[in-house]
C-alpha cells in the first residue's frame, strides 16, 4: 500500500479577515479528531529573508515597492510550487473589518490598500485550475469556522489519492 499524502489548505483575504484566527482553530479541530495539522504563515517572519520583510512592513526599513507590476508579475515566483489542494478566500468589506480591533501601523494596513488587494483576489479566484472557495467571513467566528472545517475534511479525503499538483502551470 502506498503511502497517503496529506493536504495543503491555504486561507487567503485581505487584513482582519480571519485568516489567523481561523487557522489556529482548524489545526486544533483536526487535532482533537486524530489528525496531524500544522499552521504556516507568510511571510515567515522567522527567516533571514522573513526579518527582512518584517522591517519594511513595520516600516523600520525601506525597499523599493514594486507596486506598480502587474498581477502576473507578482504570481511568477510562485508558479510551479505545491498546488494548494484548496484555497479558501475569507470574504469581507474591507472597511466593516477596519472596525475588529482597528489597523495596525503597518504598511499596506489601510482601507485603500485592502481594496484594491480585494480587487487583485477576484482576478485570483476566476482561475479554474485552482479550487478556490469563497467563505463568508462576515459571520460569527463559530459558523465560519464549521463552514472551514468541513470544506478542509473533504478535501483531506480527497487529496489522499491524488498526486501533489503544481500551482498555475
Ligand atoms: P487576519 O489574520 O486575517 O489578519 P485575525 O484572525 O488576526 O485576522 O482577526 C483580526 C481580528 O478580528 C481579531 O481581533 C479577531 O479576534 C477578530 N475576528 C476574527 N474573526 C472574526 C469574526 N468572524 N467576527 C468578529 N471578529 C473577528
Amino acid at each position: 500500500m502506498g503511502v497517503r499524502r496529506g493536504a495543503l489548505i491555504v486561507l487567503e483575504g485581505v487584513d482582519r479577515a480571519g485568516k489567523t484566527t481561523q487557522c489556529k482553530r482548524l489545526v486544533q479541530a483536526l487535532r482533537d479528531s486524530g489528525k496531524e495539522a500544522e499552521m504556516m504563515r507568510f511571510p515567515d517572519r522567522t527567516t533571514m529573508i522573513g526579518q527582512l520583510i518584517s522591517s519594511y512592513l513595520e516600516k523600520k526599513s525601506n525597499l523599493e515597492d514594486h507596486t506598480g507590476f502587474s498581477l502576473e508579475w507578482c504570481q511568477n515566483p510562485d508558479v510551479g510550487l505545491p498546488k494548494p489542494d484548496l484555497v479558501m478566500f475569507l470574504q469581507v468589506n474591507p472597511a466593516e473589518v477596519a472596525g475588529r480591533g482597528g489597523f495596525g501601523d503597518e504598511r499596506y494596513e489601510t482601507s485603500v490598500f485592502q481594496r484594491a488587494v480585494q480587487q487583485k483576489f477576484e482576478q485570483l479566484i476566476k482561475d479554474p485550475s485552482v479550487n478556490w472557495k469563497v467563505i463568508d467571513a462576515a459571520r460569527s467566528i463559530e459558523d465560519v469556522h464549521t463552514e472551514i472545517k468541513t470544506l478542509s475534511e473533504n478535501a483531506i479525503n480527497i487529496a489522499e489519492n491524488q498526486p501533489i499538483g503544481e500551482l498555475w502551470k
